[in-house]
């Protein structure tokens, strides 16, 4: 492995935190660790922890001793100062002879003696790092220490590999007990400089941040040097073939079957493949090696204890993955739960099973979709079982896969500090994927800010690339370029929806043009024109996510954006008002053809929002269609006030967690008489 310390680097670290007014001990202490955390061989999102013991000075002028140590919700890659909170150490210190303390009580303390009460909770490992007594702690869950210690010899194995400065300390749950097993494996030996924690991970300690951080990549080095020496066996893999599908074609079926329908609880599945994964799940005991558990406990929090494994038959149909889904999800369900129960009757605590939905899908042949109740999690979950399938089908190579207990799993899945780190509250739309077409433009990107900020997945679509580039160089959330007028390109953005997120369950169908003209001389091009951009766009948009829907086989919304010259047309402008009179139709043809399988279609009139659409220059031309001027155009409405994008995001928002509504449109003009539904 090769070591990233850079004298320079570690020079800039010190000067950029000396102006924040860190010390340099922080400062290398931040840099180390992202040097740690950006190492996806050593940890991923969330993994491992660092420390370093120091002296602050509280407000009344009295100086403590203090342990630094992450805190939980900061990931090693990005940490801060802040993620580093102060806590007093002699406190900590005095506990060393307790036999015993409950993980209650054991927070409390901890969160007790912070010097700054607001600081994030320090992690679950404080004790184990104040009882080391070196300034610099380093803690990782390399994949070569994982792939030495999860086979059926790994503690001989590692006592071979490490030699005299290692302790080898045997698998206990993380938390105040670990701490003391360490403790005193480091009593007996104080000459350690590192400690490989069996089936978990690897410490390292020394007197400066880079003595620390050279031991971690000496010793993982080493781990991996020991890897290579062994005699290679291939895993042996199932024959290669085909079927009638893709990837973003069962990624709905599988997200259908995942939803649990009482509490309308959808989740996001995420579609990746390449050599490791494929390697890893046509392996042909994959059933056997994947199922025995992570290859470090807290994973399971994010893929449980096992995967799925789909073996879809040679040349098979859609519809017969669709019938092997359903059937290996469900005993996926009866294999999860009687986990549970044999389990929770070994713990004396009472608890309360999670969703048994699996959150790792591996279909042989095709690839894995992982999953979780946003994207964000469904892509950390990815990840793990990415690094655990390389993990393990390197250990399966040279030996036997081989991790602790399902009890030992069980304990770490069901341990409340581990699921305070995923149980954040539920924002309303979580899990709901949300595309919305003409997403750069007013109504469009108001929309999107809507969505976002209630949870949901926002996809975003329109036909202007370089307004389109500029958005996504601000925001993460996927943006697709899409002429929504073509089927090809509606088609093609549905399909890497569908491979990204597993689905849809809500269109926003936005995007349109006005023209204007009068009706009886306006020339056949211009108002063909309108319909392709008015009228066939949203039918392009809407049969492509009604079919996606269907698969889902778990209701739907589709919202339109009318206009209320479907209803109210101005003079003038029947080349936009005619396919906005046949668009209504349609929201209402969809809202009666598909009801049955609870999907809801509604849409909004709305009316002079200020837009690239409704231009200064198209207000102008409006305004003087009416013979007023441009400010009274605007305000032109019953309430006398000026109608904004906003106000059409919240219309669209409000039909969308209307769960009873449908073949509905929403006014929202400011007020017009002439324009109201009748
Ligand atoms: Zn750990």
């Amino acid at each position: 492995m090769k070591n990233d310390w850079s004298n320079s680097v570690a020079k800039q670290f010190i000067s950029k935190y000396k102006k924040l007014g860190f010390a340099e001990e922080i400062a290398l202490r931040v840099y180390t660790t992202q040097l740690l955390g950006k190492n996806n061989n050593l940890v991923l999102h969330g993994g491992g922890n660092t420390s370093v013991k120091t002296v602050i000075k509280d407000i009344d002028g009295e100086n403590h001793n203090v342990l630094c140590v992450k805190g939980s919700g900061w990931d090693m890659a990005d940490i801060e100062p802040e993620g580093l909170p102060a806590v007093k150490l002699d406190p900590l210190l005095s506990l060393k002879n307790k036999k015993y303390i409950t993980d209650e009580n054991m927070v409390n303390f901890q969160k007790r003696n912070l010097i700054n009460t607001k600081s994030p909770n320090p992690s679950v490992e404080t004790f184990l790092h104040a009882f080391l007594p070196f300034k610099y702690v380093d803690h990782t869950h390399a994949d070569a220490v994982l792939n030495v210690t999860n086979r059926p010899n790994g503690l001989n194995f590692c006592k071979k590999i490490f030699r005299d400065n290692v302790g080898i300390v045997p698998y206990v749950m993380p938390g105040f007990l670990l701490a003391k097993k360490v403790h005193e494996i480091y009593s007996k030996n104080q000459d350690v400089n590192c400690l490989i924690l069996m089936n978990h991970g690897i410490f390292t300690f020394g007197s400066t941040a880079k003595e620390s951080y050279d031991l971690m990549i000496k010793y993982v080095s080493q781990a991996e040097r020991a890897i290579k020496k062994l005699k290679i066996k291939k895993v042996k893999q199932i024959v290669n073939f085909s079927t009638k599908y893709n990837s973003h074609e069962i990624s709905p079926i599988i997200r259908g079957l995942l939803t649990e329908k009482k509490t309308d609880q959808k989740f996001i599945v995420n579609y990746r493949l390449n050599e490791h994964i494929k390697y890893f799940m046509n392996g042909k005991d994959v059933k056997t090696y994947s199922s025995k558990g992570t290859i470090t406990p807290d994973h399971v929090i994010r893929v449980k204890p096992f995967p799925l494994i789909i073996s879809p038959k040679k040349s098979s149909s859609l519809s017969d993955f669709q019938q092997i889904a359903e059937k290996e999800i469900k005993s996926f369900r009866k294999k999860y739960l009687s986990y549970f129960n044999q389990n929770k009757l070994k713990v004396k605590e009472e608890k309360t099973m999670l969703d048994t939905s699996p959150r790792i899908v591996f279909v042989q042949n095709i690839g894995m979709f992982s999953i979780g109740t946003n994207f964000k999690a469904a892509k950390i979950a990815g990840d793990l079982a990415e690094a655990n399938a390389k993990v393990i089908s390197s250990v399966e190579e040279t030996s036997k896969y081989q991790t602790i207990a399902k009890k030992d799993i069980f304990d770490i899945e069901y341990w409340s500090l581990e699921q305070a780190k995923i149980n954040k509250e539920k924002k309303l739309l979580e899990g709901n994927v949300v595309v919305v077409t003409g997403s750069s433009g007013t109504i469009g990107f108001e929309t999107y800010k809507m969505f976002k900020n209630n949870g949901a997945e926002v996809v975003l679509l329109d036909n202007n690339l370089s307004k389109l580039r500029q958005i996504q160089s601000n925001i993460d959330d996927l943006c697709i370029h899409c002429d929504v007028r073509n089927k090809k390109s509606v088609k093609n953005a549905f399909n890497l929806i569908c491979k990204e997120f597993g689905g849809v369950d809500i269109l926003i169908s936005n995007a349109g043009s006005a023209s204007e003209g009068t009706i009886g001389e306006v020339n056949d091009k211009v108002l063909r024109q309108s319909f392709e951009d008015n009228f066939f766009s949203h039918q392009n948009c809407a049969a492509e996510a009604v079919k996606i829907m269907m698969k889902q086989k778990h209701n739907g919304c589709l919202l339109f954006n009318i206009s209320k010259q479907s209803v109210n047309p101005g003079k003038n402008f029947g080349p936009y008002g005619l396919p906005k009179a046949a668009l209504l139709s349609l929201c209402k043809q969809y809202a009666l053809d598909y009801g049955a399988y609870g999907i809801r279609s509604n849409g909004v009139n709305a009316d002079r929002i200020k837009s690239g659409l409704m231009n200064n220059k198209m207000i102008k031309a409006r305004a003087q269609a009416r013979s007023v001027s441009t400010n009274d155009y605007m305000k032109g409405n019953l309430l006398l006030d000026e109608v904004k994008g906003e106000d059409v995001a919240k219309a669209f928002f409000h039909l969308a967690i209307s769960k009873k509504t449908t073949g509905a449109v929403l006014t929202v003009d400011g007020g017009n008489i002439a324009a109201s539904l009748r």
